[in-house]
């Protein structure tokens, strides 16, 4: 059994309900090895307003302190378009532990096959221009995008991925994305993290589920992102 961590939890700087020390607090008491504060960059509607960035910063920095999780520091970052463009800049990616991204919104597109290839688009252009470590609930926008994508276009992207060191997310939230792309993640040496995508101190941590999943497609602790941040 891998160790329980959570790399994906939002407090109330973006849309979470509870400050980042209630939040990193729940960790705590869940016995977590690690957890990771991941607001949502300033571009979505209920994102983390600008301003609001090196106060978040502290906030988290200073909850971490004097307790046995290990507590992180990411942004949720938004692909904002096709092209790979992000809303977390440079010099706030420099104070940070990593950098996650989402893709929550795309435009231009309705019908399942084009939003999923306009998405695959945005996913790689991202992938492409920024050092992304975490690729958030992959394939997932208001449901499951892969079974609409062809497999070749999959693998091109997944080895990409491993490519540029960008590890997938097993979401709890969203049970997604499905067994099959991540044993490809795994063959192809692509890293896998976890997060319960938490709003809720009550959410986080929990992230059984997702343990499950990494048990059942038989992932070892070095396939797993966490040791990398610690
Ligand atoms: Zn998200
Ligand atoms: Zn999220």
């Amino acid at each position: 059994m891998v160790a329980k961590f959570d790399l994906h939890i939002h407090s109330n700087y973006s849309d979470g309900k509870a400050t980042p020390a209630l939040m990193v607090e729940a960790a705590e008491s869940q016995g977590l090895e690690a957890v990771a504060v991941t607001d949502h960059g300033p571009d979505l509607s209920v994102g983390i307003k600008r301003a609001d960035i090196p106060r978040v910063i502290e906030d988290v920095r200073r909850a971490g302190k004097g307790l046995k999780v290990k507590v992180l520091l990411g942004f949720e970052t938004n692909v904002v378009n096709e092209f790979g463009a992000i809303d977390i800049d440079d010099s706030v990616i420099e104070q940070i532990d990593f950098l996650t991204m989402g893709i929550h919104y795309i435009s231009g597109a309705t019908e399942p096959n084009e939003v999923a290839k306009v998405y695959l688009k945005s996913a790689i252009s991202a992938i492409d221009k920024n050092q992304i470590d975490i690729f958030a609930h992959p394939f997932f926008l208001h449901g499951p995008l892969l079974p609409h994508l062809a497999p070749e276009e999959i693998g091109r992207f997944v080895r990409l991925a491993a490519e540029r060191g960008t590890a997938m997310e097993i979401n709890v939230k969203y049970r997604a994305p499905d067994e099959d792309f991540l044993r490809l993640c795994l063959r192809e040496g692509v890293r896998l993290s976890v997060g319960s995508d938490a709003h809720w101190p009550e959410e986080v941590g929990k992230v059984d589920w997702a343990l499950e999943v990494l048990e059942r497609i038989g992932a070892k602790k070095e396939d797993l992102v966490l040791d990398s941040f610690l």
